[in-house]
Parts: C-alpha cells; sequence; structure tokens
C-alpha cells in the first residue's frame, strides 16, 4: 500500500523528497516543522512521513486566502458561481484515484470512498447555485430612511477538520465558504492529510482564483493553533471532538472570533414494537456499523420498547456477525479498521471497561477472525452490548466505533428520558408505524437531526448541526451558508 500511495501521490504531483502536505497560494509545498509518521490502518505498517506545516506557512496561507478573497470578490456573484461548477472538471478522471488515495490513508472501504468523491460534486454543485441568490432584504424602517441587508463574507475563514470523512468534510465546508465570497484556510486531520490537498489543486486546475483556497497540513497544537490564533482569520469552523471543540472556541473568544463546532454525538436509536421491525434492525446496522462506527451521528444507542427487545438485539446481532470485515482496497469489504491507534485502543478499553461494569457482549469485542494475513491493523468486529444502564461510561461517551449499546424501555416518555440523557445532541431516530407518534416523538428529541423509519439520511441542502456537546452552528444548506456571512445594514436618508 506504501508504493501504491507513492505513485498515488506522484500522479497528483505531490511526491517530493519529503511529500508535499501543503497547497499554499496555487503552489504544493512541504512542511516546515517536524516530522509526522502517518500508518497503515489496515496493515498497521508504516505509510509515509511528511512535515508539519508550523507557523510560517500558516501565515503565507493566510495572506494567500485574503488576496485570493479581493481577487474572487471582484468577480459578479453569477461568476463565481459558474467558476465553482466549472471548477469540478478539474476533478474528472481523477475520481478513482481520489477514491484509492482516501481508502489507503483513511482506512476506508473502497466503495464508500468512491461514494464520498461523488459527495464532493454534490457538494459544490448545490452551493455553486447559491453565489448569485443571496438576496439581501428591504426593511421598512419607520423612518424616512430607505434601510437594506445584505450579506458579506467575513474575509478569510479558518477551518479545521478530522479524519473520519476527510474529502466529504473538506468539500462540505469549503464549498459554501466560498459560495458566500470567502478565503479560505483549512487544516485536515493530521492523520488523513492529502486528499484535501489534492481536491484544492484540481478545483485550482478547473478555475478558481489562485490562492482563494489553502490546505495546510499538521498537529492541532502546532499548525492548528497557529491558524485559530491568526489575525487575518475571521471566522473558525470546526469539525472535531467536543474536547478539542472547547479550544477551539476558547481560541475564538481570546480574539473575539465567532465559531461554529460540529463535535461528537451519542445518537439514540429508539424502536417501538409497532415499528416494522425488519426495516428497523437493517437501520439499526446501518446507523453503528457503516464506517466502522467512526460517524460522529452513529446510532450508538439503541433504544428498545421491552416486548420486542429480545427479538431486535437478537437479529441485530446476526446481522452484526453477516457484515464482511477485510482490507479497504477489497471490493468485497463493508467494514474496514479503525482509522488509528489511539481510537482503537480508545475502543478496546471502552468495551472492556463495560464488560467490567455488567455489561453483556452479545456479540463481536474482538479481533475479527479470518482476516487476510496482512490485515494486521485497527480490526475489531462489529459489537453489540446489552445488560448496559444509562450511567454506564459506555451509555454516555462517544466511542467513535463499531459499538452499540442497546438498552430497554417501557413506554413513550421512558424512551425520550433515555434519549436526552446525554450532554450530545447531534442525530436521532425514531422507528413506529404510529405518525403520530413518531412526530410527536422526533419534537421531543434534544438532537440537531431526527430521522423517522430510516437513518443516516444526509443531504447538503438540509441543516445539520448539534445541541449541547455536540456543537453549535449549523452546516448545509442555507443555514450552514449564512454562517459564513455577516449581515450589514445599510440606511440611506431618502
Ligand atoms: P479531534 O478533535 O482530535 O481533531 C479534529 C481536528 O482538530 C484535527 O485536525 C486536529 O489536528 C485539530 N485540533 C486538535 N486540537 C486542536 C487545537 N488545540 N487547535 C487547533 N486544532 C486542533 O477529532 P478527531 O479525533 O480527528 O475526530 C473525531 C471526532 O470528530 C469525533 O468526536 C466525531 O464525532 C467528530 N466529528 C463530528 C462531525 C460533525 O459533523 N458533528 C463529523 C465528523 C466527526
Amino acid at each position: 500500500a506504501s508504493e501504491q500511495l507513492a505513485t498515488l501521490l506522484a500522479r497528483f504531483g505531490l511526491a517530493a523528497a519529503t511529500p508535499f502536505s501543503n497547497w499554499i497560494d496555487g503552489y504544493l509545498q512541504e512542511g516546515e516543522g517536524e516530522e509526522i509518521t502517518l500508518i497503515n490502518p489496515a496493515t498497521g505498517e508504516m505509510l509515509i512521513r511528511y512535515r508539519d506545516a508550523g507557523q510560517a506557512l500558516v501565515e503565507r496561507a493566510a495572506h494567500a486566502a485574503k488576496r485570493g478573497q479581493h481577487q474572487w470578490m471582484a468577480l459578479t456573484a453569477s461568476e463565481r458561481g459558474r467558476r465553482m461548477n466549472a471548477a469540478l472538471s478539474g476533478l474528472q478522471g481523477h475520481e478513482e484515484a481520489l477514491a484509492q488515495l482516501e481508502s489507503i490513508v483513511a482506512g476506508k472501504p473502497i466503495r464508500d470512498c468512491r461514494a464520498e468523491v461523488g459527495k464532493v460534486r454534490e457538494m459544490f454543485e448545490y452551493y455553486a447555485g447559491w453565489c448569485d441568490k443571496q438576496h439581501g432584504e428591504v426593511i421598512p424602517v419607520p423612518t424616512s430612511h430607505l434601510n437594506y441587508v445584505r450579506h458579506m463574507p467575513y474575509g478569510v475563514v479558518g477551518q479545521i477538520t478530522p479524519w473520519n470523512a476527510p474529502m466529504f468534510t473538506c468539500a462540505w465546508q469549503l464549498a459554501p465558504a466560498i459560495a458566500a465570497g470567502n478565503g479560505v484556510v483549512l487544516k485536515p486531520s493530521e492523520l488523513t492529510p492529502f486528499s484535501s490537498v489534492v481536491i484544492a489543486k484540481l478545483l485550482e486546475s478547473g478555475g478558481l482564483p489562485q490562492g482563494l483556497i489553502n490546505i495546510v497540513n499538521g498537529l492541532g497544537k502546532t499548525t492548528g493553533t497557529a491558524l485559530t490564533d491568526h489575525p487575518a482569520i475571521a471566522k473558525l469552523v470546526f469539525v472535531g471532538s467536543p474536547e478539542s471543540g472547547r479550544m477551539i472556541a476558547q481560541a475564538g473568544a481570546r480574539r473575539l472570533v465567532p465559531s461554529v463546532l460540529e463535535l461528537g454525538g451519542k445518537s439514540a436509536n429508539i424502536v417501538f414494537s409497532d415499528a416494522k421491525l425488519e426495516d428497523a434492525v437493517a437501520g439499526a446496522q446501518a446507523a453503528i456499523f457503516a464506517a466502522a462506527g467512526q460517524s460522529c451521528v452513529a446510532g450508538s444507542r439503541l433504544l428498545v420498547e421491552h416486548s420486542v427487545f429480545e427479538v431486535v438485539t437478537t437479529r441485530l446481532a446476526r446481522a452484526a456477525e453477516q457484515i464482511q470485515v477485510g482490507l479497504p482496497s477489497d471490493e468485497a469489504t463493508r467494514m474496514g479498521p479503525l482509522q488509528n491507534r489511539r481510537q482503537f485502543e480508545h475502543v478496546t478499553r471502552m468495551i472492556e471497561a463495560a464488560v467490567a461494569a455488567g455489561a453483556r457482549v452479545l456479540t463481536g469485542g474482538k479481533r475479527p477472525a479470518g482476516l487476510p494475513d496482512e490485515a494486521q491493523g485497527y480490526f475489531i468486529e462489529p459489537t453489540v452490548l446489552v445488560d448496559v444502564t444509562p450511567e454506564m461510561d459506555i451509555a454516555q461517551q462517544e466511542v467513535f466505533g463499531p459499538v452499540v449499546v442497546a438498552m430497554a424501555f417501557n413506554d413513550e416518555a421512558h424512551a425520550i428520558r433515555l434519549a436526552n440523557e446525554t450532554r450530545f445532541g447531534l442525530a436521532g431516530a425514531v422507528w413506529s408505524q404510529d405518525v403520530a407518534r413518531a412526530h410527536r416523538v422526533a419534537g421531543q428529541l434534544r438532537a440537531g437531526t431526527v430521522w423517522i423509519n430510516s437513518y443516516k439520511a444526509i443531504s447538503v441542502m438540509s441543516p445539520f448541526g448539534g445541541f449541547g456537546d455536540s456543537g453549535f452552528g449549523r452546516s448545509s444548506g442555507l443555514d450552514g451558508l449564512r454562517e459564513y456571512t455577516v449581515p450589514q445594514s445599510v440606511w440611506v436618508e431618502t
């Protein structure tokens, strides 16, 4: 895989003494700080080393973004929209290579990575359409003035993303930021640095202004803090853990710069006895085991009405055992490894602690049997835990792995109480054929996204974000666009 990675990096022009890991002002750049080692999540072997960007490169990126933004705003809004659509031509013919690059470094099944490349396109197309539709308003003020409001870009925004869906997250935040008229400096996770660099480079080759989008790679404590503390950055958008999110919000607060935080979750998947159980089980399976549970919206708490608890959990365990776990490069693989050692150790520890606290493993909990010899990386079986009580750590903390806890409830009120007994509030689902009940329960869930008889439907058109420790602000849709603009109120004496 490391040879294949080298070939892919060479294809995109990233091959160098230490690979180019930054895209600044239209050029690939090597980092200047300490060396960072990437491990292949599937094999546990060393993949490649690159250098942390560090402060000086962040400085250059921020200045480039400022210049790029001026050029961008010199265009008409319609022209910006056309350019965003045209930029996608830069991706053409590179989709498969991009998917492979992501699959190797992030350890995600190749078929999932292909789908993610499609999402990049979708996000740019959607927000390209908004460029010339950001109308202002006229306010009928009670004086003789004409008062109108326009939506102005912040200028340069700083974005920080995690390792679980690097390409998706990169496009998810880049597209609205530039559609709103901003320049960007984005720092991906140090564990998945390259795909965002490639995307930015390809989009620029498709016609975006030089320097409009800049990618810097490095650790949170070095390159990340250089970005959050940089005086040119007028807004911070962060996707990651609540722990780091707090630091980002604090960094913003020190400079009085606003932030959007898209953080973790502990989402409740509620199954009533009148649900179509087959659908609910299939939904529960996809909710937690897709992306090996490394998804912020993972349905990690399965709440099932008493009378069907046994049948739902037994069927889910059987379904979990059928999931094809294997190497990310294998077309048949439906679940790959966890992305990194830290995550693997965290998930393993969480399972052990849960069992020590009285939880019972219905299925999973170990390294999967029958993997190919080279699969020495961070694999863990799809895991279903029962005999879990709401106050246990496993029912409260984000595992971010293929581990679901199942708990029984007595009635609607009990289900709602259990679902809301968490510091998170990202997503949740209700499975029931009683339409009135499904809507009633949805309305009482403290969650930014609720699915009814479904799980994980997501679109760039619909607002996404959290309550509580899942963060604040919204991404996607018009709400996501508005996070990247500030209203300016103009008064004209008439
Ligand atoms: P993380 O918080 O460890 O890292 C995220 C990013 O923040 C990385 O780029 C990291 O380098 C950077 N960072 C860390 N400390 C920093 C600091 N002090 N200053 C600046 N940058 C800093 O998260 P992770 O482990 O990469 O990702 C997993 C987490 O992300 C999970 O909690 C998951 O739920 C969450 N997530 C949320 C969403 C969402 O949309 N709500 C989506 C995906 C992942």
